[in-house]
């Protein structure tokens, strides 16, 4: 009997480009039928044949509390019933903005939008407009969404089909766009000697997580923000992945830098369209409609969306919240890495704070090029074997994994069991 997955996947295929609406979802990567998820529950999400899987997707990362919390849903429900959308300021709004400047001490003003590609493009925009300058820096396998200048050397959705840059973005849009290995101090230097003075903006993920995980060198980011800051360009912290992720300060505060604007999307949102950019108040008040750098939503600040975000960091704010989360990342690490040693297999895996890594490789990689030397076949055996056992893991050996709060001792221990014995097998 055919899967009611692979009769929707089917359907889908006839009226949605690839049966889907982002393309990694499309298990291209990996080969086999998309799941149709119907309902999740804390950690746990089930599929179109009723399967229930343990569920470290997390919608890629905003849900942080696992699915359906109870107070999050009575968030939405009691926003949805005062109207959904007005397009004029709300206090919902304003308390956002206030927390977002208060739990990120970089922000000193904020805008918000309705999705991560929006904050990246809208702060590109900003940093152009207030330099005057045109080029902007980011590193191969960082992903920043989807407009057009940052879609070069992208990771995420653009790694997994094997396609860094996309057709439709000029050549031109794109030679504005210099690209660097994440890691590379000496490159970074020789780069900013030779055209520091023409760069509008570096945008980094501070912890790269579009490409698997790849955590940013001793002093890496440091140095990034020294020459920024000697030659004139905007620092652009993208923690769109990593802002309430892999700590209650970001990744700027786990280690210690202040950029000049930060862009948030996933969790701020807890689920629902949102995002957000924000820094230095005199960089953000080139924006519309106070300076000349034009922004704008019909959607920004979405009352739903809004209600939903503040449920969520309300309860993140909880002492422990974070201490939590990364021993369950790391817990699930330390498990898998043994059982794959138990068995000889090539594995490591790491965790920053709520999102981790794992790769068919011996040792973490630290940059684009040695994340593309993990073995994708084994990857592709251990993801469908572990599906087949009710875990769900992202369906790319690009991408990073997320645990949520609701990811217990017993969910994990039981996704260890069940790897150690699908690396018995391989
Ligand atoms: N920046 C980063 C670091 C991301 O991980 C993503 C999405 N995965 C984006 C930007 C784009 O966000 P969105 O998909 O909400 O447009």
């Amino acid at each position: 009997m055919a899967s009611r997955n692979q009769e929707l996947f089917d359907q889908s295929l006839k009226l949605i480009p690839g049966g889907v609406n982002s393309p990694v979802r499309a298990f291209k990567s990996v080969g086999g039928t998309p799941l149709f998820i119907t309902r999740g529950h804390g950690a746990t999400v089930w599929d179109a044949d009723g399967k229930a899987y343990t569920d470290y997707v997390g919608s890629w990362g905003p849900l942080i509390l696992g699915h359906a919390h109870p107070d999050v849903v009575a968030a939405a429900q009691r926003a949805a019933v005062d109207g959904l959308s007005f397009g004029a300021p709300t206090v919902g709004e304003l308390e956002m903005a206030r927390l977002l400047c208060q739990l990120l001490p970089s922000l000193q003003q904020v805008r918000l939008v309705s999705s991560g590609t929006e904050a990246t493009m809208s702060a590109i925009r900003l940093a152009r407009g207030f330099t005057g300058r045109k080029l902007i820096l980011k590193f191969a396998g960082c992903y920043h969404g989807h407009a057009d200048s940052l879609l070069v050397k992208a990771g995420s959705g653009a790694l997994t089909l094997g396609q860094p840059d996309s057709a439709g973005v000029p050549p031109e849009t794109a030679a504005l766009t210099l690209v660097l290995e994440f890691n590379d101090s000496e490159a970074l230097e020789r780069i900013f000697n030779k055209c520091g003075e023409e760069i509008a903006a570096v945008i980094v993920e501070p912890v790269a997580g579009n490409m698997n995980l790849v955590k940013p060198k001793t002093g890496f980011l440091q140095l990034l923000r020294r020459v920024c800051t000697q030659h004139g360009a905007v620092l652009i912290f993208d923690e769109v992945m990593t802002g309430f992720r892999v700590a209650l300060d970001g990744a700027q505060g786990l280690y210690g830098i202040a950029p000049d604007l930060t862009t948030l999307g996933k969790v701020i949102g807890g689920g629902m369209p949102l995002g957000a950019f924000g820094g230095r108040k005199d960089i953000m008040q080139r924006i519309v409609p106070l300076g000349p750098v034009y922004q704008a939503g019909t959607l920004s600040g979405n009352p739903l969306a809004v209600a939903v975000g503040l449920a969520t960091l309300r309860l993140v704010q909880a002492p422990g919240f974070y201490e939590k989360l990364s021993k369950a990342a790391q817990m699930l690490c330390d498990g898998l890495s043994l059982a794959a040693r138990k068995h000889h297999v090539a594995f490591s895996a790491q965790a920053v704070g709520g999102m981790f890594g794992i790769y068919f490789r011996q040792a973490p990689p630290q940059n684009y090029s040695e994340v593309t030397q993990c073995n994708a076949f084994l990857f592709n055996q251990f993801f469908h074997a572990m599906l087949r056992k009710g875990v769900y893991f992202a369906p790319s050996p690009f991408e990073a994994g997320f645990v949520s709060a609701a990811h217990g001792d017993q969910e994990i221990a039981a996704t260890v069991a069940a790897a150690e014995n699908v690396f018995s097998t391989l």
